[in-house]
This record gives C-alpha cells, sequence and structure tokens, in this order.
C-alpha cells in the first residue's frame, strides 16, 4: 500500500501522519455519554465515527484499546443548578443508579443497533472516585489548585503564566481572564475562568461522597483525565469527542494532566463535527433531538418515514467526520436508495464470472480506496469510489467489462472489507434475523410435512395449531404449505 494513515489533530491543526507511540498497540480515548436520557442522533454520529476510526485502525492490523467513559455523575451547567441526573431521580421519584443503569442499557442496545463495536473498556465516574480525589491531591501537590469553603478549584490563572491554556480550542487566556462575568453563585472560586475539580455538596445534593476536602462530588472533567491515563498511560495516541468538548471540556483535562502528571498526554486530538438540522447544531433542548428509537418508527415531527438503523449509519458515513452532517428526510431516503444498490451490487460481485483478461484496474481502485481512508478517514469519498466498483459490476454483467479471476477474488475481498468490516454496514436482506425465521419455518413445515406422509396426522395438527398459538398461521394449498404471520 502506498499512502500513509494521516489523521488530522485538532490542536495543531493539521494533518499528521499517524504514528503510534507504541506500535502495534494503539489508545484510543473517547467521551462518552451522560446517561440521564436517551442518546439523540447526533450522539450517535460521534460515536458511530469513532467506531468507523476504531474499525478502520482494527482493519490496519493495530491493537487498539478503546476506552469509552460513562458518565454516571451528573454535570453542572453552572456552578449552583441541579445536576441531570439527580434532577431525573428526583421527578421519576428513583434511584441516581437507576437513571444511571437504565440509560446505559440503553445507550449499549443503541450502539448495537447501529452495529458499532463495544469498546475495550467502559470505565465509569462514580467507579473511579480514590482515583478523582488522588489526581486532584497530585494538582494541590503542585500549587495548581486550591481548596476554597469545601469545593477544589482549578487555578486557571497561576497555569497559564507557564502553559498555554486556550491552545486547543483558540481562546485567548487573557480574554478569558478579563471575563469577570456571572461571579454570582460562585463566590468561592478565586477567578471566573476557574473551574471546579471537587465541589461541596449541597444538603439537598443527591450524589455525593466522601473526600478530604467535604461530602461533595468531582467536577466534569476530571473524570476523562484520571480514566484516560489509568487505562492508557501518562501519554496515550488518540482523544476524541464532539467538537462542543473542545471548550471547555477538553482544554480543562490538558491543564489537569500537565498540572497532575507533568504530561502532556494526547498525541492525537481528533473532534467529530455535528449533526445540524437547518444548520443548527442538533439538540434536545431545540425541540430537534431525535432519538434513535424516533427513527427506527419515524415517529417524530421531523420524520416523514421510519429509517433503519443501515440506512442512518449509511448516511452519517457518507459525510467525512469533520465536516457538518445536516438531517433531512431527502437526505436518509437518498442514503437509503444508495446502500440498496450498493448492497445488490454486492450480491451481483459475488456471483459474477471470470474471463481471460481483465480490462479494469482493480490495484488502481484498491489503492483510491486506501487512500481516501488513509487522508483523515475520508469516507466520503472512500463510498463515491466503491460506487464505482456498483458501475463495474453493471458493466462486468453486460459483458462490457471484464475481469479474471485472480482480480475478480481481489476486488470481492476489498469490497467486503470495505463494506462490512470498516464501515460496519450490515447487509440486512440476506443476514437478517427475518431470514432466520423464515429459515426456520421451513424446516417446521418440511417435519410437519413429513409426519403427514406417514399419516402421523396428530403430530401435523399439533404442530399447526402450535404455530397457530404462536402467531404463524399454516394454509396448506395445491402449491404446498404456506405460512403467514399475524
Ligand atoms: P454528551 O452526553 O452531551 O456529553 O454527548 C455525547 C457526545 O455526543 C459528545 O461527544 C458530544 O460532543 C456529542 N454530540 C452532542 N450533540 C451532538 C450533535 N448534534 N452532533 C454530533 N455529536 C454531538
Ligand atoms: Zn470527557
Amino acid at each position: 500500500m502506498q499512502s500513509k494513515l494521516r489523521v488530522y489533530n485538532t490542536l495543531n491543526r493539521e494533518l499528521e501522519e499517524f504514528q503510534p507511540l507504541h506500535p502495534p498497540f494503539v489508545g484510543m480515548y473517547v467521551c462518552g455519554p451522560t446517561v440521564y436520557s436517551e442518546v439523540h442522533i447526533g450522539n450517535v454520529r460521534t460515536f458511530t465515527s469513532f467506531d468507523l476510526i476504531y474499525r478502520y485502525l482494527l482493519h490496519l492490523g493495530y491493537k487498539v484499546r478503546y476506552v469509552r467513559n460513562i458518565t454516571d455523575v451528573g454535570h453542572l451547567l453552572d456552578d449552583t443548578s441541579e445536576d441531570k441526573i439527580s434532577k431525573k431521580a428526583r421527578l421519576e421519584n428513583i434511584e441516581p443508579m437507576e437513571v444511571v443503569q437504565r440509560y446505559t442499557v440503553d445507550f449499549h442496545n443503541t450502539m448495537a443497533t447501529f452495529n458499532a463495536l463495544p469498546p475495550s473498556i467502559e470505565p465509569t465516574a462514580t467507579g473511579h472516585l480514590i482515583e478523582q480525589i488522588e489526581f486532584i491531591q497530585k494538582i494541590m501537590d503542585q500549587g495548581l489548585a486550591y481548596e476554597s469553603n469545601g469545593s477544589v478549584y482549578f487555578d486557571v490563572k497561576k497555569y497559564s503564566e507557564s502553559e498555554n491554556y486556550g491552545a486547543l480550542s483558540g481562546r485567548n487566556v487573557d480574554e478569558l481572564l478579563a471575563n469577570t462575568r456571572s461571579l454570582d453563585g460562585q463566590t468561592d472560586k478565586r477567578h471566573p475562568a476557574d473551574f471546579a475539580l471537587w465541589k461541596k455538596a449541597e444538603p439537598q445534593h443527591i450524589m455525593k461522597w466522601n473526600s478530604p476536602w467535604s461530602l461533595g462530588f468531582p467536577g466534569w472533567h476530571l473524570e476523562c483525565s484520571v480514566m484516560s491515563t489509568k487505562y492508557l498511560g501518562k501519554q496515550f495516541d488518540i482523544h476524541g469527542g464532539g467538537m462542543d468538548l473542545k471548550f471547555p471540556h477538553h482544554e480543562c483535562e490538558i491543564a489537569q494532566n500537565k498540572a497532575g502528571l507533568q504530561e502532556d498526554s494526547v498525541k492525537y486530538w481528533l473532534h467529530t463535527n455535528m449533526l445540524t438540522f437547518n444548520g443548527r447544531k442538533m439538540a434536545k433542548s431545540e425541540g430537534t433531538g431525535v432519538t434513535p428509537k424516533q427513527m427506527l418508527t419515524g415517529d417524530h415531527d421531523l420524520l416523514t418515514q421510519a429509517y433503519d438503523a443501515m440506512t442512518i449509519r449509511f448516511f452519517m458515513l457518507q459525510a467525512h467526520y469533520r465536516s457538518t452532517l445536516d438531517f433531512s428526510n431527502e437526505a436518509l431516503q437518498a442514503a437509503e436508495k444508495g446502500l440498496k444498490r450498493l448492497l445488490i451490487a454486492i450480491d451481483d460481485l459475488n456471483n459474477l464470472s471470470a474471463s481471460d483478461s481483465s480490462s479494469l484496474n482493480v490495484a488502481e481502485m484498491r489503492e483510491k480506496l486506501y487512500g481516501a481512508m488513509n487522508d483523515d478517514f475520508n469516507s466520503p469519498i472512500a463510498i463515491a469510489h466503491l460506487f464505482e466498483v456498483v458501475k463495474w459490476v453493471n458493466l462486468i454483467k453486460e459483458g462490457k467489462e471484464s475481469l479474471t479471476s485472480e482480480d475478480l477474488d481481489t476486488l470481492k475481498s476489498i469490497v467486503n472489507h470495505f463494506v462490512f468490516d470498516i464501515f460496519g454496514l450490515k447487509d440486512e436482506q440476506s443476514g437478517g434475523d427475518d431470514n432466520k425465521v423464515d429459515d426456520l419455518m421451513q424446516f417446521i413445515l418440511e417435519i410437519r410435512q413429513d409426519a403427514k406422509a406417514e399419516k402421523n396426522y396428530n403430530l401435523s395438527d399439533q404442530i399447526r395449531d402450535r404455530l397457530n398459538d404462536i402467531g404463524f398461521t399454516i394454509k396448506d394449498g395445491k402449491e404446498g404449505t404456506t405460512y403467514t404471520v399475524s
């Protein structure tokens, strides 16, 4: 293969050749969901993008340890309001951990529906409280955090005397420090740009733990510093998340790691762009937060029909992960058609007959496909090349082009790798559960046919009645036995 993988590092704003710290091992950390509600399809886009990246790295032969956390301590949007997990627990009169369990299970089911591979480790914030407290202590030992009234804050002003706080998100630290807005309710902080590492809990706060400073809870940014370095080391290869996490979340992570570990921990920062609706970020608060279940059933005002998970996945892969992707029924319908065409062509490709010579250049096609993915995981370009293959297949079928059996085998193998292993698509028509049910029913009907042939009418009637109870109506006709599902 000629081209080498290059990734866009959002820290340097440059495409860089991908050189893992300890090849063939790759450590990748992705910020996971806060489990207080169902994820929306925008969140799914981000996790699908990292699934593509994970799958491609695996395909290239890397041994990837993929860590994606579960945030099961609620974030505070500001220092006074109630966090989202506790709020949900209070409204539903259940334990916060019931909220967490419900939406963690739901998140796993959703990602499985979209055929995303599970991460290698999925650590939770509440499972790492001791490590978080120790990490705070390390930062305090460096004089870069201070306790104030039971809470502990990161001292951004002091840190930025020697470090470049704001480098990732392109913010100017002087402007951040000059910003004296909204100190109300935050009087514990020395400066508004400081952020919480530990918060003392108000009496009504439900999720709280003991610490050297107070009965309280950790700040949001801390868990990712702690869990990424615990499982991937003080320095690791890839850290990812949605663009909206660059500031403050990832900026704060960089500062924490530098302060606590004296390391620039992350080699490549990767950020996915947003799923938008009419050009604006899809968000629940805007009424545009369509959930995966709503997409699969069509039950949302923005939807004119239901879409299956592979159509949605294909729709997402048709945009580069760093570009915005605008949500529309037209685009989804086009994806539905496109995916069908692609899958039909793969079926046809598997049944093509070989010729003595090749009129098409398979080696070049292979280079083009890898070239696209090596160019910062450019799936839309790779898909465009796959549609060239679709044209090839049709031309070969019509006898206008030809491939030798060796070329045909190579092409089949590349296309199958790209579509199924790397893009993670599934051909639900040929391998789905419906087909399995049909195979099973044919098998049962054969047994019933044998019973009838042996005049064992007791058994054949019993099979018919039992199937009827389950919801399958059996009809014996001239053409043989058929069934319908009620
Ligand atoms: P959250 O649970 O809010 O932390 O979000 C989980 C992930 O989804 C984060 O990486 C976010 O950046 C990402 N995300 C949130 N909204 C969108 C969106 N509209 N499009 C794509 N990714 C999103
Ligand atoms: Zn994070």
